[in-house]
């Protein structure tokens, strides 16, 4: 391609929009344009990008024996009501877009297929010996995220990779999963990024495992934590860890004491002269179910710790049925505002004690007749304890009342430990490790490229999606399913190659294997000779630009580094000896080779 005929614009300044450096390069090197939040154009440089990468996963997905399949993007509501997740997307959550059409039925955007493909498992498997079966597609997905940014990092249009298969039994989905994993490691690896599989939280769902694929970049949005002996990585989400020992208490006898100022554990503790794993600290959160229901949960914790939000949220999940829900659709540090709507008076802030009295909630209002019920508020709170407070002795905590706190407490003596024992804190970098507690927990940063997740039955028995086994006997599906962000991983790749003078595209999904510059378009000898490089270049399958803009040499030099191709070609002055110079973007290294030397030698850098 000759870029004097491309829609090829680049800008010098970095736009405003744009907070990392991949959303920055990518707009100054023409490679995208903003339409609107998180909906972007892909140019024609991008598209080339976003195809090699499409290329290599369907190579690997086809290579695993998943067949390729397109489905609608346009989906009904009813699917997604028999799955029971439409009010949780296109309301709680909110992710889903949706629309009424003229027949007045509910439709959403696919922002995920499990739905789709399920209804269609459900019609068409009927025995066993259609099984295993595995189904991809490459495809636009919709999501309203809360806050869409950077980029194709996180678009409410997007390009991904998805994948579902179905098993007569786990075994089966075992063995599918693994492929998947490796499948999904030779995709990274080929399109040149450094990567770690990580332990990923499989939500509420439960399953038997999830894994993640975190391509490692400071800009990343997860943290993953992992040992250096290479055995353990995991989302922070996910993450489990042993918590420091705790010290002795220096408190030998119950007492309330006056401590003002003291309403966090850092004040507090250098207050009363004591370690943090001495306190046992109580964390209000506010939940609110799906069918309305709000519950106020006090969650008692080791001092030093902290609880990790997405282990509380699957607790919770877990509990819905004690509420008469199905699942969870917030859950909050409750802020005044929303303290104000069930608080019967102000709560005691920084010095809240595990056994906070029930009357803090306001009792239930006789509703009016006829008045349709607000939300409903649970009159006691859940309580709960976190596995590091258990055995906690002679612990400090709150006494319930502002700027005083009791020393010398005791499970079973000054307060009762709930009857729920949990894990929910939040594994930290330094913890020890599970598996060797000599590994200490290191911290790292990723983007999410790839998530694989052995669903079991969730959407097969919701639907009703069963098969006949071999017994004759009818059972439910027990499924997969499986997704690449191709579109973020195209700008991951970027967020993790770049230079101060613009992107280092892999070679395998660069756009351009090689761009030919001619300094000087008037000089007749330097546009033949790229010409004829140019032709040739192409001939032998080296996809390659001519850059024959009547530009000034040092504005293509400079647009060459910003896109970022491979190999530059130059045919400047060396021309007179029968030579060009070939740069490598990458070292910016820079040799002459003999004029018939550069095709052989190109073809052998590429290849490797
Ligand atoms: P995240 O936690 O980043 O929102 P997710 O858990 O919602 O991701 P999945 O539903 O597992 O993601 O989707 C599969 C893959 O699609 C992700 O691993 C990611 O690479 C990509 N992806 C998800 N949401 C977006 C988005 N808004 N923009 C671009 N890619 C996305
Ligand atoms: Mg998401």
């Amino acid at each position: 391609m000759r870029l004097s005929q491309m829609l090829f614009v680049t800008l010098r300044e970095d736009p405003a929009e744009a907070e990392i450096p991949s959303h920055k390069l990518l707009l100054r090197a023409g490679y995208i344009r903003r339409i609107a939040s998180g909906v972007y154009a892909y140019l024609p440089l991008m598209w080339r990008v976003l195809q090699k990468v499409s290329k290599i996963v369907r190579e690997e997905m086809n290579a695993t024996g998943a067949m390729e399949c397109l489905l609608p993007q346009l989906q009904p509501a009813d699917l997604w009501r028999e799955s029971g997740r439409w009010d949780t997307y296109t309301k709680a959550e909110g992710i889903m877009f949706s629309l009424v059409d003229r027949q007045e039925r509910e439709m959403g955007l696919g922002p995920t297929h499990e739905e789709v493909i399920t209804a269609i498992a459900r019609d068409m498997i009927r025995s066993y010996r259609q099984l295993p079966l595995n189904l991809y597609q490459i495809q636009t997905k919709f999501r309203d995220e809360i806050r869409p940014r950077f980029g194709l990092m996180r678009g409410r249009e997007f390009i991904m990779k998805d994948a579902y298969s179905f098993h007569p039994d786990e075994e089966s989905l075992k063995q599918t999963y693994q492929d998947m994993h490796h499948a999904y490691s030779n995709i990274l690896r080929r399109c040149g990024l450094k990567f770690r599989a990580v332990d990923a939280d499989s939500g509420a769902i439960g399953g038997s495992g999830s894994q993640e694929f975190m391509v490692l970049a400071d800009a990343g949005e997860d943290e993953i934590l992992y040992t250096d002996d290479g055995k353990y990585a995991a989302n922070v989400e996910k993450a489990v860890s042993l918590p420091p020992d705790s010290s002795p208490s220096p408190f030998k006898t119950y007492e309330k004491r006056e401590t003002p100022g003291t309403e966090t554990i850092e004040k507090m503790c250098s207050f009363l002269k004591c370690s943090p794993t001495c306190v046992v600290k109580n964390v209000l959160y506010q939940a609110i179910y799906d069918n309305g229901m709000v519950v106020l949960v006090l969650v008692s914790i080791r001092g030093d710790q902290d609880v990790n939000d997405v282990k509380l949220q699957n607790e919770l999940t877990r509990l819905a049925e004690r509420y008469g829900a199905k699942t969870i659709l917030s859950l909050v540090v409750p802020d005044p505002t929303e303290q104000e709507k069930w608080a019967a008076k102000p709560l005691p802030l920084g010095y809240i004690a595990p056994n906070l009295p029930d009357s803090y909630i306001r009792p239930a209002q006789p509703q009016p007749l006829g008045a349709k019920a607000i939300s409903q508020v649970a009159p006691k709170f859940l309580r709960m304890v976190d596995k590091t407070a258990v055995d906690l002795k002679n612990f400090a905590t709150g006494a319930n009342e502002a700027g005083y706190h009791v020393v010398g407490a005791n499970w079973g003596k000054e307060f009762d430990l709930p009857e729920l024992v949990v894990d929910v804190r939040k594994a930290k970098v330094g913890d020890r490790a599970l598996h060797d507690p000599s590994q200490i927990l290191e911290s790292a940063r990723g983007i999410e490229i790839g998530h694989i997740f052995q669903l079991g039955a969730k959407y097969s028995k919701a639907m009703g999606a069963t098969y006949t086994n071999e017994q004759g006997e009818e059972m439910p599906l027990v499924m997969g399913c499986y997704g690449v962000g191709v579109s973020r991983l195209a700008q991951a790749a970027v967020e993790q190659s770049f230079d101060k003078d613009g992107i280092i595209w892999p070679v395998a999904i660069a756009p351009y294997q090689a761009i030919v510059i001619i300094p000087n378009i008037n000089d007749v000898e330097q546009v033949k000779a790229a010409e004829t490089l140019y032709t040739e270049l192409n001939h032998a399958g080296i996809e390659t630009l001519l850059d024959d803009r009547d530009e000034r040499a040092g504005v293509k030099f400079k647009d060459a580094d910003l896109i970022g191709i491979p190999y530059r070609i130059v045919t400047g002055k060396a021309l007179k000896e029968g030579k060009v110079e070939v740069v490598e973007r990458a070292s910016k290294e820079t040799q002459e080779l003999p004029l018939v030397e550069v095709i052989p030698t190109l073809k052998q850098w590429i290849e490797k």
